[in-house]
């Protein structure tokens, strides 16, 4: 809590002037100001971001770290340490930078931490590919980015590392840290940048595999690039979106089901890829149910980005306020608003919604915020319910409430999802270590987190000796 404290300080944003951390730092891009999204008068820090040139200096310098596996683990172990002692100066730039609110900040440091420590335990002699590019998302911009550059460096790769154009800035700290803990800079680059920047790593020919987290779309073009330009046999790792959906039937029980849905609905302002987006209730309970969670979410709060209590934190910019919220309108317009929230007006904040729907079926694309959809369903229908679920082609989340064993075993044995959820919250990984990931339109796997990811960063050999 006094990290909490000292985080609370007024921000000095000149201390934050990030530039790509690579081998060709003179040739730079433009200079952008990060803002704030709880607060979009804060200036958070300035970075200067790479250019497609920069990107192609930095493939052509990198190299694979030579160190043995056991000096891999002890400088990865090391990193997680100075994240450990910065945690306070973390904190206030996570925080500031993505929007999240305290506690999201905490478990999302706790996560990074996890990640370095679970893969600097799982080096090996193995031979590394290579090069590898990592493309990550803004909405867990510390986490994800540690998570997908610690098992790339584990396995002895050069990274070439891009962040979210919308949060560089945490990840710029993270990669010092990892040069401070040991990682040569030859090993580690770091390319901030757009789409421009994504588009020139996966076109290097030096690059021998590609970790991406972000939206689907995105992952086909970066497959058609990788299919382009690289070797064949080059893997990518792609972790993507998800339509997850949730059954409560009538034997669920309705305090449990009710705290699970606001909790993988709203938590992290719905922008968690593992998010809960459609609601499946049946039809009997379907009444009673939907106002205790209308109820609930009058309870959520979404105050003040310092506020310990607070539930819910702005979404990251503008753009992205302005896409759910032409949603959410439109949903109201044709009255199928069951439920809107307050939250404050100054910031990128969105009202947690509750809007009906038919079916998952009318849910045409992912809704990256604080959005529920509900449909109900007959018993009879359940079979029905679970063929529109995996007709959407995603299949990264599902929930199931019930106290029906064989139920249990009946919709788990044919919903198509990565991770499944049964009486609880469907929170993405529980802890950093845990495997995640989806399959179809969802992603590639092998899981981020278990012990198959890293493993697609090395090479794996037949030796077949002879007597000498
Ligand atoms: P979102 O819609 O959640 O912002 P994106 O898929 O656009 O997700 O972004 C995820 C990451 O992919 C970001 O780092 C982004 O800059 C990067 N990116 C966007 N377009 C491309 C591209 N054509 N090639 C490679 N990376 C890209």
């Amino acid at each position: 809590l006094q990290h909490i404290e000292d985080a609370r300080q007024p921000f000095h944003a000149n201390q934050w002037h990030g530039a790509p951390l690579c081998a060709s730092e003179g040739i730079t891009g433009d200079t952008s100001q990060v803002l704030n999204p709880s607060d979009p008068n804060e200036i958070v820090g300035q970075i200067t971001w790479a250019t497609p040139e920069t990107v192609a200096l930095a493939a052509s310098s990198a190299r694979p770290w030579l160190a043995s596996p056991q000096e891999r683990c002890a400088t990865l172990n090391r990193a997680a340490d100075l994240l450990e002692q910065n945690f306070g100066e973390l904190f206030a730039l996570l925080h500031r930078e993505a929007g999240k609110t305290m506690l999201d900040v905490v478990a999302e440091l706790r996560e990074a931490v996890d990640f370095l420590r679970y893969y600097a335990a799982r080096t090996n002699g193995a031979p590394a590919r290579g090069v590898i590019a990592c493309i990550s998302p803004w909405n867990f911009p510390l986490a994800i980015f540690t998570g997908q550059i610690s098992a790339a460096l584990a396995a002895g790769n050069a990274v070439l590392a891009k962040p979210a154009e919308q949060t560089p800035l945490i990840a710029y700290r993270a990669v010092q840290l990892l040069h401070d803990a040991g990682v040569p800079r030859s090993v580690l680059q770091l390319l901030p940048g757009a789409g421009d920047v994504g588009a020139a790593l996966t076109s290097q020919p030096q690059v021998s595999g590609v970790a991406f987290t972000g939206s689907t779309a995105t992952a086909q073009i970066i497959h058609a690039s990788v299919a382009k330009h690289l070797a064949p046999g080059t893997p990518l790792i792609a972790e993507t979106g998800g339509l997850n959906a949730m059954i409560v039937d009538s034997t669920a029980l309705p305090e449990q089901a009710v705290q699970a849905i606001v909790e993988s609905a709203f938590q992290s302002a719905g922008q968690r890829c593992s998010a809960l987006r459609c609601l499946y209730v049946q039809e009997d309970i379907a009444k009673g149910f939907l106002e205790m969670l209308t109820g609930a979410m009058d309870s959520l709060v979404a105050t003040t980005p310092w506020d310990l209590r607070s539930d819910l934190g702005a979404v990251i910019d503008q753009e992205a306020r302005a896409g759910i919220m032409e949603h959410i309108d439109a949903a109201q317009s044709e009255g199928r608003e069951l439920k809107r929230c307050t939250v404050p007006t100054n910031g990128y904040y969105v009202p947690p919604t509750l809007i009906r729907v038919n079916s998952i079926a009318d849910m045409t694309r992912e809704i990256f915020g604080p959005v529920l959809h509900v449909a109900t369903f007959k018993a009879t229908e359940i079979d029905d319910v679970i063929d529109a679920i995996n007709a959407t082609g995603y299949g990264l989340t599902f929930g199931l409430m019930t106290r029906i064993d064989d139920r249990v075993q009946h919709v788990t044995e044919r919903v198509h999802a990565g991770n499944i959820y049964v009486n609880r919250n469907q929170i993405g990984a529980i802890v950093g270590s845990q495997p995640f990931g989806g399959e179809g339109l969802s992603g590639t796997g092998p899981k981020a987190g278990g012990p198959f990811y890293v493993d697609r960063f090395r090479h794996t050999q037949a030796p077949t000796t002879g007597t000498p």
